[in-house]
């Protein structure tokens, strides 16, 4: 039995296991890549999946980092079946559906370009038509109840609690006459007592885990404090007659924002003149498939629903679907929560809400969830005194709060408890879904509480599984394309550099304006120099401690 990694390898997004078992090829999970050019190119180059020789695919949840390279795999010849719980299906037609727009919109901006310089236009990653042909192989599975997707591996999906349909995924795979072999996929693991989600599902055996490691580094603060800040914000907005804007992101994070709302408002404690806009179409078509699949939800969120109520739809919600009523929210006058987004406030409509009130000393900017290095979010988070929005430079003047209780993963020592729940011994762990450092520190504290054994995968391993929990690690050659070749770059530079001076007699003879152009441009280029300079020596600095600073 073989396990290969193509993905959320030493990295948290395109998460995919590609596995060989029973004469089957089938894969865990198969997102898209974001990140820098050279991680997004995987997502292209999908030869290394080789979809066409793919029989099924499982997958754990709907999140895009676990399912958005569905439609370019069918796109390229995967035809097999999918498997997935069904409020997930429901929410892989909206999130795939998303990504597709955004894709043909990226490949229509760049063909407009290439076409302006005589270049063939842009295909686009994958198409509307893509995603319908992924909908159509989609095969619906209950929680707990095992399945056989082909011969000799049996597959039981149970709740993570992560986010609504999110799931563990375990199987148990015939390896040689009578021995099997136990395999759990964590998927992305919940957080216990996380608003509207039941707690994830244990699991008490495995020969091999495949676990989850986003915050391996460090636990959530604050947990209880979420509605306490989320009200502060929204009487600190109301009494200066201003808005609260919410950068959110559409799956799940919107949702607890609007349950929490609720909660308030139920305490009434929430202001009754102060409207709430829920301004994003796919956050409007998420919350109406949240509210459909209520009884996957925990017993408390499931006895509103059963006594007739909608936690996610309380009174003074307004829903602004088309631009023009988002556009409309602009002009209301008064206090009013505007929940939109992106939740990193780099695209979407939220940047127009931005662009209206971060100026405003009354308004408030609430941010619920993780801001990633160089988006709008985090420079706001990290105290931004200006911010360019829409191509203007604006003023931040409005309160900013960080809300970080939201977080729908289990942070480090809620993943060790759930590591405890294993009654045997001498498991072999990967960890997976990560940042290589963070890895380490969970991978140390296992090792001293446990006495299994931890290997952190990188990109493209491959690892033989074997009966008796052994197995054995084997690189990819090709792997090496994925190294940086430094050694190139710094000669490239230094050979520029010598060149340049070479140069010098030749360049002081130019005229006087030529000169200065040429001395700004070899100027700006040290600039950037000093940036790069500057950004290896704040590595040590812990990314996420950062995000977490009030
Ligand atoms: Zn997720
Ligand atoms: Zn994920």
């Amino acid at each position: 039995m073989k396990v290969r990694f193509l993905g959320a390898a030493r990295g948290v997004t395109g998460s995919c296991y590609m596995m060989e078992a029973n004469g089957q090829r089938f894969a865990v999970d198969c997102g898209l890549h974001q990140g820098n050019s050279e991680i997004e190119k995987r997502n292209w180059n999908v030869k290394v999946y080789s979809p066409d020789k793919l029989d099924f695919i499982l997958i754990t949840h709907a999140h895009i980092d676990h399912c958005g390279l569905l439609p370019r795999l069918v796109r390229e010849g995967f035809s097999g079946r999918v498997f997935a719980t069904p409020p997930t299906i429901d929410l892989l037609e909206i999130m795939l559906k998303d990504s597709a727009y955004i894709q043909e919109m990226e490949a229509e901006w760049k063909s407009k370009q290439q076409t302006r310089h005589g270049n063939t236009p842009a295909d686009p990653l994958y198409t509307q038509a893509d995603v319908e042909r992924a909908l159509r192989l989609v095969t619906h599975v209950e929680y707990n109840e095992e399945f056989l997707p082909c011969p000799g591996v049996q597959t039981l999906f149970k709740d993570a609690g992560h986010i609504l349909g999110s799931s563990i995924i375990e199987l148990r795979i015939f390896e040689e006459k009578d021995k099997k072999v136990k395999l759990v996929f964590s998927g992305d693991l919940g957080r216990p007592n996380q608003l509207l989600m039941r707690n994830p599902s244990y699991s008490e055996v495995a020969d091999f885990l495949f676990l989850e490691s986003t915050y391996g580094n460090r636990d959530h603060k604050d947990e209880d404090q979420s509605r306490e800040e989320l009200l502060q914000a929204v009487n600190f907005s109301f009494q200066h007659g201003q808005k609260v804007i919410i950068p959110a992101f559409a799956l799940e994070r919107t949702q607890e924002v609007l349950f929490s709302l609720y909660l308030l408002h139920r305490e009434g404690r929430l202001p009754d003149d102060m409207p709430i806009f829920l301004d994003s179409p796919l956050a409007i078509r998420a919350t109406q498939i949240f509210s459909k699949h209520y009884r996957y939800f925990d017993s408390k969120t499931r006895n509103f629903f059963t006594t007739g109520e909608d936690p996610l739809r309380l009174p003074g919600l307004r829903l602004t679907e088309s631009p023009r009523d988002s556009m409309s929210i602009n002009s209301y006058k008064g206090p009013a929560i505007i929940i939109s987004a992106s939740g990193m406030a780099n695209a979407g409509r939220v940047k127009h809400h931005l662009r209206h009130n971060i100026w405003k000393k009354g308004a408030s900017i609430v941010f619920v969830g993780f801001q990633a290095k160089g988006t709008p979010g985090r420079k706001i988070v990290d105290g931004a005194k200006m911010i360019r929005i829409l191509g203007e430079e604006l003023a931040v003047k409005a309160r900013v709060f960080t809300i970080n209780g939201f977080s729908a993963h289990a942070g480090q020592s809620q993943i060790l408890e759930w590591l405890s729940y294993f009654q045997n011994h001498g498991m072999k762990i990967f960890l997976t879904h990560g940042e290589y450092e963070n890895q380490q520190i969970l991978a140390n504290l296992i090792r001293e509480k446990f006495d299994h054994e931890v290997h952190i995968p990188d990109y493209l391993e491959e690892c033989i599984l074997k009966t008796g929990r052994r197995f054995e690690a084997r690189f990819d050659p090709k792997r090496e394309l994925f190294k940086v070749n430094w050694d190139y770059v710094f000669s490239d530079l230094e050979n520029k550099l010598q060149l340049l001076r070479k140069n010098q007699g030749q360049l002081s003879r130019m005229g006087w304006s030529d000169q200065v152009d040429i001395r700004d441009e070899t100027l700006e280029a040290g600039t950037i120099l000093s940036k790069v300079i500057a950004s290896v020596n704040s590595e040590d600095v812990k990314e996420d401690e950062q995000t977490e600073n009030k």
